[in-house]
């Protein structure tokens, strides 16, 4: 049996799962939005509201309730052009924690590049045969900043992306 490709797999569907997740809050969070997702291998962003412009780029980490650590991977820090990622946390493995924290994404990326320079250990090899690096950073570390928040999917229905993203424009 390919564990490897099961792994791969079941990745994969859950972080599928997770944007019509978000998709569905997102368009309950906010009056007038309808968010399509992206076709097949688009690297900018995952989710796109035609309504605001706004673009959201979805992450499942099935690892972080264990290791307490957000894991990054570079081409997301790097390529994604997307307004806001979405992060979601699961209760153990296999159960999603029907929570999402949310980054502004510019802030984000300015904040893990100055994390990076005073952690070079930060960044390790992993994924498909080590191919890929990810910055690892403690939950901890990203506690009091302002570029974040913390959205139930299924309770919280106020505009909490705007107020992020408009909290964090001075
Ligand atoms: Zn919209």
């Amino acid at each position: 049996m390919d564990t490897g490709k099961q792994k791969f797999e079941h990745d994969r569907q859950s972080g599928e799962a997770f944007e019509l997740r978000f998709m569905g809050w997102a368009n309950r969070a906010q009056r007038g939005c309808w968010y399509e997702q992206s076709v097949g291998n688009f690297k900018d962003w995952d989710l796109h509201c035609p309504h605001c412009g706004r673009t959201v780029e979805c992450k499942s980490d099935r690892l972080e309730q264990q290791t307490k650590n957000y894991c990054f991977e570079l081409p997301l820090l790097q390529a994604s052009k997307a307004d806001i990622l979405a992060y979601e946390t699961f209760s153990d493995l296999n159960t999603p924690s029907g929570f999402a924290t949310i980054f502004v994404m510019r802030k984000l990326r300015e904040w893990c590049r100055s994390y990076y320079a005073d952690h070079r250990n930060a960044l390790v090899s992993g994924g498909d045969r080590g191919a890929n690096k990810m910055l690892l950073v403690p939950r901890w570390k990203l506690q009091d900043v302002d570029f974040k928040a913390h959205v139930h999917l299924t309770r919280t229905r106020r505009a909490a992306m705007d107020e992020l993203l408009q909290k964090v424009q001075q």
